[in-house]
């Protein structure tokens, strides 16, 4: 397995493979890999010939008070897991590697990043289509895996590719969660043992949901606010957002009809936590 910081290596590399006819599957993730990155890239690993990872915290999608520097990293820890996983190759470039000092284009989506995530978050789709953007050149794969996990991310990378002619097949992995449920995540370190405990709620509100819907409930707003009363029942639990939306358009529908997306954030003390269901 090759790890490189260099986009012209990189790319020389993945040019290489095309020229010998070997398919190419991408992985982009920001590290600190887990059991969900480690499904993604055993799903890339199936499915094509070669597998690179990318491994870098981007900082144009944090916005100023959020917690870029204090995103845990460790390269060691990934590269060990990349191994294990089968990958050939891990880009993991510099921040000054991918934006030069004088860096001044972006990529950007109406409508899809508005809601969910994007209200709270105004830079973060737009940092997040600017780097797959650069990824998808520099490492030109046949297909690129992402998780349900950032549902909110994965319809904008679907629809940016798709209004954007990009040559690349997206593929949307399911939810890989621990035992008690919680969705895996790099953010779950940041929980106190009390707050790990309480974290479990995300999930069991949505599959109170789940099984409302599976009842015959199709009112998005009673959807709402069972997920709401839920949460607010946890003294720390804060709730950013509970919303039913579309999965194509990522606004919101009045009637649970399909594909809809049920997408949640939550502070869990000071620790901002995402979870949802996807019915297609
Ligand atoms: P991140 O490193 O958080 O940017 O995540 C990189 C990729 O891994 C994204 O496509 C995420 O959706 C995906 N991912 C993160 N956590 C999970 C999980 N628990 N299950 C499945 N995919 C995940």
């Amino acid at each position: 397995m090759k790890i490189s910081g260099s986009i012209e290596e990189t790319r020389k590399q993945v040019k290489e493979w095309k020229a010998q006819g070997l398919s190419v599957g991408l992985v982009p993730t920001m590290g600190y890999l887990h059991e969900g990155h480690q499904s993604l890239m055993e799903r890339a690993r199936r499915e094509n010939d070669r597998v690179a990872v990318s491994v870098f915290v981007n900082p144009m999608q944090f916005g100023p008070n959020e917690d870029y520097e204090a995103y845990p990293r460790d390269l060691e820890h990934d590269a060990a897991i990349c191994e294990k996983a089968g990958v050939d190759l891990i880009f993991h470039p510099e921040v000054e590697e991918m934006y030069g000092p004088d860096f001044s284009a972006y990529v950007d989506m109406h409508t899809l990043p508005e809601k969910l995530c994007g209200a709270s978050r105004p830079v973060h789709f737009r940092g997040v289509q600017t780097v797959v953007s650069k990824l998808f050149h520099i490492i030109p794969a046949d297909r690129a895996y992402f998780g349900q996990k950032d549902a909110q991310q994965l319809a904008i990378i679907r629809r940016m590719v798709m209004d954007l002619n990009f040559d690349i097949e997206i593929i949307g992995c399911p939810i890989i969660r621990e035992e008690d449920g919680l969705a895996k995540s790099s953010r779950n370190t940041y929980l106190s043992p009390e707050e790990r405990a309480q974290a479990v709620i995300l999930n069991q509100s949505l599959e109170e949901a789940m099984k409302a819907i599976e009842a015959g409930e199709k009112d998005a707003a009673k959807i709402r606010q069972l997920i709401t009363d839920k949460i607010s029942a946890c003294p720390i639990a804060k709730i950013d957002y509970v919303e039913v939306v579309s999965f194509d358009t990522i606004q919101p529908i009045d009637k649970i009809e399909h594909p809809v997306l049920i997408a949640i954030a939550v502070y869990i003390g000071t620790t901002r936590l995402i979870d949802n269901r996807i019915l297609m």
